[in-house]
């Protein structure tokens, strides 16, 4: 600016001769004025800051990261992964609750297997005597089950969707049809 007006002429005589100078040289000055702005560090500072919604969704997907780093980690919840093998997957997935759900997903609760691992009863065999009463005993293998299995199978291909199937993809569309 001092190029066109000197900064000793004083606050009114220097406004005057900016004005003066846009009137007849256009827009110069500040077209001047915007490419320094943009090429000094104290711009980049300010162009380099990203929205604070964007930091939020980034920090949430570092936790997602995380939270799924410790939970490939863990030696726990082998059942519960089987359903549920992404932390992502399951945050997008609207699950309504109840004991029996909480049970097959967890495999603790009113599993004969889950009593056996705490010495309540002596014998984790399910009633059908096939096999220890486990989450995956109860959904694919249990002779009592067997009726409600055919009506899940039945549901699932109506669905459009593939049977056999495996715990995560019936997860999935429980999570969508509520099946279970
Ligand atoms: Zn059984």
């Amino acid at each position: 600016m001092e190029k066109y007006c000197t900064v000793g002429q004083g606050n009114m005589a220097h406004a005057y001769c900016m004005l003066a100078h846009n009137i007849i040289y256009g827009n110069e000055p500040a077209d001047q004025l915007a490419k320094e702005a943009t090429t000094s560090s104290e711009a980049e500072i300010i162009y380099n800051k990203i929205p604070k919604s964007a930091r939020i969704i980034e920090l949430k997907e570092e936790g997602v990261e995380e939270w799924q780093s410790e939970w490939d980690a863990s030696t726990k919840g082998a059942i519960t992964k089987s359903f549920f093998p992404t932390i992502g997957g399951r945050l997008t997935q609207r699950l309504q609750m109840n004991i029996k759900l909480s049970t097959i997903i967890t495999g603790h609760g009113t599993l004969r297997s889950y009593y056996h691992r705490f010495k309540i009863i002596d014998d984790p065999t399910c009633f059908c005597k096939k096999g220890p009463q486990t989450s995956d005993h109860l959904l694919w293998e249990c002779e009592i089950m067997r009726k409600q299995r055919e009506v899940l199978k039945n549901r699932i291909k109506m669905a459009g969707e593939n049977w056999p199937i495996n715990n995560s993809d019936l997860a999935n569309i429980h999570a969508s049809f509520r099946f279970l």
